[in-house]
C-alpha cells in the first residue's frame, strides 16, 4: 500500500503538471487572440491565402463575364470624360449578344453633360435584367447610401447592389459583406444581386442563410454585414475589353456581364486578391457572384470549435509525457504536432476556415511545457535519488561508528573474561556489561532501522503513554559515565514531571543524543546541566552544556543531516552531522519542537518541546533515583 505522503506528493505534482498545461493552452490561446497579437492574424491570413490558391483546380465554367474599360478603351473613347457615351456604347453591344443580367459597376450617382445622359438612358432601358450599382458615403457624421440618378434607378426595377468590399490589414482582398446597413437601409451586394437577376429569383434572408431559390448562402447575421469569402477562380474571370466588344460579343450569350473600369488611370477601387495579383473593384464582384453561382461556401469554423480543438491538443500533450517516455513519447509529440499543422488544411478541405495559428501555438507549447515538467521533474527525482543513496551510505557509516564502542565493550570483557582467571565477582560485573552493551546494540540497530523508516515515511509511530522522568533516567543513567570520562558532570537540576505519549525508544534516543553531543562539545572539567519545566500542557527539557558553543550562522543549519560545524571539525571529536536531523525528525513527529540557543565558546541549550500531561504518578522520585544509580554507574 502506498504512504499518504507518497499520495499527497503525487496529488501535488499532478496539480502542478495540470497547471503548467492550463498556463500553456491560455498562453497559446492569447497568442493567437485577434486583438493580441496582430502576427497572429496575418500568418492566419498567410496560412488561407496558401490553403486558397492551392486547392486543386476544379471543371469550372465561369458564369460571368467582365467587360473592362481598360486603358485602351479610355485612350480610343475620348478618357473618363467621354464615360457615359462609352457605357451606352458597350450597354447597346452587350444587350444584342443576349446575356442573361448585365451588372454596372460604375456610380451613376450625378448628372452630366444632357446628351450623354440621354444616350446612357436609352441604352440602360434597352439592357434586359439591368443591376446598378450604390456605395455608401459619409455625410457629415453618418453614412449613407449614395444611388443612381432616380432617371436610371428606376430601368433597374429595384436591383441595385452596394460595390463595397473588405480589404484585409495586408491590403488583401478576401471576403464582401453580402448585406450592408447604412441607417435603416440594407442593401445586397451587386454580386448578389445580379445572382438573384440571372436567376429569376427572390433573396430571402434568415439569421444564419441568405437563399436564392434552392441556393443557401452561410452567411450568418453580424456587424461585420454577413461576410462571405470570396473563392477566388485560379483562372480568373474572362475579360473582355469594350474595344473587342465587336467581335467577342458572342461570348456574352447566356453570361452575367459585370461592366466596368479596370483601367489603372481610372479606376479608384483596386485590390489585390490571395494570389497576390492586382484586380479591379469589377472583377471582385463577377469572382464573388462566381463563388455564389458555383455554391461552394467558405466558412470561418464555429467560435466554439477552436478552443476545443486546442483544449484537445493540451490535453493529448498532457497525456503524452505524463503515459510516455523517451522516443515513444517524441515520436507522439511529433504526431501531434504534425496534426496540429494539419487540422487547417483538412478542415479547409470541408470548406471550413479554421485559423492556423491557434491550434499549432497550443499545440507546441503544451509539448514544450509537458516535456520541459517531466524532465525537469525526472532530473529531481534523479537528483533526491542520489541524495538518498548518498544519505543511506552516510546513515550506514553513522551506524557502523555508534556500534562500534558497545562491540568494542564487549569484544574487551570476552577477551578478558577467557584470557585470565577473574574472582567471581568481577566474572559477574563484566558478563553483566556484555549483556547490558549486548542489548544496547540491540536497541541501537532497532533504532537505526526505525529512524530510517521514520524519514521514508514508511513508519507509524508507537503511541504509548510513558513517564517523562523515566525516559530522562535511563539517558542520564547511560550519559553519566560519558560525562565522568572526560570529567564533565551532567546533573538533573530540577524533577521531571508528566506523562508523554508516543514512542519511548525513540525519545529516549533523541534525548541521549542531545547529551552526548553536550559531553563531546564541551571542554573537560565543565558542567551539563539537564533542566525540565511543565507548564501548560508541554514539558520543556533542556540539556544546557558550557561547550564550544555555535554562531547564530551556523544554528540555521545544525538540523540539516550531515552538518557540521567547523568548531566541532576543529575540536577532533568525530561525529556523522546526522544525530540532531533525527532528533528533530523525532520529536516533530510527536508533536514537539526543538529551541536553541549558544554562543560561541560559551556553551549551548537545546531544549526539547513537547506535550505532556500531568499524573500523580510522575515524579521526581524516579530522577532522583537515575542521580543516585548514575552516580553508582
Ligand atoms: P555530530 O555530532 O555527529 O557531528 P549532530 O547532528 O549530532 O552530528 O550535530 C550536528 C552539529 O551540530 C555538530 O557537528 C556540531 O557542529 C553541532 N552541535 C551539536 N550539538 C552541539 C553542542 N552541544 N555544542 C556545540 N555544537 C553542537
Amino acid at each position: 500500500m502506498k504512504s499518504k505522503s507518497w499520495l499527497a506528493s503525487r496529488a501535488k505534482r499532478t496539480a502542478a503538471y495540470i497547471a503548467v498545461i492550463a498556463v500553456c493552452f491560455v498562453t497559446g490561446m492569447l497568442a493567437a487572440w485577434p486583438g493580441v497579437s496582430p502576427a497572429a492574424i496575418r500568418i492566419d491570413h498567410y496560412a488561407y491565402d496558401v490553403l486558397l490558391t492551392r486547392q486543386p483546380a476544379e471543371a469550372w465554367e465561369p458564369r460571368s463575364v467582365v467587360v473592362a474599360i481598360d486603358e485602351r478603351t479610355l485612350g480610343a473613347l475620348g478618357g473618363v470624360p467621354n464615360m457615359r457615351t462609352i457605357i451606352a456604347g458597350a450597354l447597346d453591344q452587350i444587350a444584342n449578344a443576349g446575356p442573361k443580367a448585365v451588372a454596372l459597376d460604375v456610380t451613376l450617382h450625378d448628372a452630366t453633360n444632357a446628351a450623354a445622359d440621354a444616350r446612357l438612358e436609352a441604352a440602360l432601358r434597352a439592357t434586359r435584367n439591368l443591376v446598378l450599382p450604390c456605395q455608401s458615403i459619409i455625410v457629415g457624421n453618418a453614412k449613407q447610401w449614395e444611388d443612381p440618378l432616380p432617371r436610371f434607378g428606376v430601368l433597374a426595377r429595384g436591383a441595385v447592389g452596394h460595390v463595397d468590399h473588405r480589404r484585409d490589414a495586408d491590403g488583401v482582398n478576401r471576403e464582401i459583406p453580402l448585406a450592408e446597413v447604412e441607417g435603416h437601409d440594407q442593401r445586397w451586394a451587386l454580386a448578389l444581386v445580379a445572382f438573384r437577376v440571372a436567376q429569376g429569383q427572390e433573396i430571402i434572408e434568415s439569421p444564419d442563410d441568405v437563399e436564392v431559390g434552392d441556393l443557401s448562402i452561410p452567411a450568418p447575421r453580424s456587424s461585420d454585414g454577413r461576410p462571405m469569402l470570396i473563392r477566388y477562380l485560379p483562372t480568373g474571370i474572362p475579360t473582355i475589353s469594350v474595344m473587342d466588344l465587336p467581335q467577342s460579343a458572342a461570348l456574352l450569350r447566356g453570361k452575367t456581364v459585370f461592366v466596368g473600369v479596370t483601367a489603372l488611370s481610372a479606376a479608384y477601387d483596386r485590390l489585390v486578391n490571395p494570389y497576390l495579383q492586382e484586380v479591379a473593384g469589377v472583377t471582385v464582384h463577377a469572382q464573388a457572384f462566381e463563388t455564389i453561382a458555383r455554391g461552394k461556401f467558405l466558412t470561418p469554423a464555429r467560435p466554439f470549435l477552436v478552443p476545443v480543438l486546442c483544449v484537445f491538443f493540451s490535453i493529448a500533450a498532457g497525456l503524452i509525457f505524463s503515459l510516455r517516455f523517451g522516443w515513444q513519447a517524441w515520436v507522439l509529440a511529433v504526431l501531434l504536432l504534425i496534426a496540429a499543422h494539419w487540422a487547417p488544411v483538412t478542415f479547409f478541405r470541408y470548406g471550413i476556415v479554421f485559423p492556423y495559428f491557434a491550434p499549432v501555438s497550443v499545440a507546441w507549447l503544451s509539448i514544450v511545457g509537458a516535456a520541459s515538467f517531466q524532465y525537469f521533474f525526472v532530473q529531481r527525482q534523479l537528483g533526491r535519488s542520489e541524495s538518498e543513496k548518498s544519505r543511506y551510505q552516510q546513515a550506514i557509516h553513522w551506524a557502523a561508528h555508534e556500534m562500534r564502542t558497545p562491540l568494542t565493550t564487549i569484544q574487551g570483557s570476552s577477551e578478558i573474561m577467557t584470557r585470565y582467571t577473574l574472582p567471581d565477582e568481577k566474572r559477574l560485573q563484566l558478563s553483566e556489561m556484555i549483556n547490558s552493551e549486548s542489548k544496547r546494540l540491540a536497541r541501537m540497530i532497532q533504532t537505526f532501522l526505525d529512524v530510517e523508516r521514520l524519514a521514508d515515511g514508511h513508519m507509524e509511530l508507537k503511541r504509548e503513554p510513558f513517564a517523562a522522568a523515566d525516559f530522562v533516567d535511563a539517558c542520564l543513567r547511560r550519559a553519566i559515565p560519558i560525562g565522568e570520562k572526560k570529567q564533565i558532570s551532567v546533573t538533573l537540576d530540577r524533577a521531571v514531571e508528566g506523562t508523554i505519549t508516543g514512542d519511548r525508544e525513540l525519545m529516549e534516543y533523541a534525548l541521549y543524543n542531545l547529551l552526548t553531543n553536550a559531553i563531546k562539545y564541551s571542554p573537560a572539567g565543565t558542567e551539563v546541566h539537564v533542566w525540565s519545566e511543565l507548564r501548560g500542557g508541554e514539558l520543556r527539557l533542556s540539556i544546557r552544556d558550557q561547550g564550544i558553543g555555535m554562531d547564530s550562522k551556523e544554528l540555521k543549519s545544525i538540523f540539516k543531516k550531515f552538518y557540521r560545524t567547523k568548531r566541532a571539525e576543529a575540536s577532533g571529536e568525530a561525529g556523522t552531522g546526522i544525530g540532531l536531523s533525527i532528533v528533530e525528525q523525532i520529536v516533530t513527529h510527536h508533536g514537539g519542537r526543538m529551541e536553541v540557543t549558544s554562543e560561541p565558546g560559551k556553551g549551548s541549550c537545546f531544549t526539547m518541546v513537547i506535550t505532556a500531561v500531568i499524573t500523580a504518578a510522575t515524579s521526581g522520585a524516579a530522577s532522583e533515583n537515575a542521580k543516585t544509580s548514575d552516580r553508582r554507574g
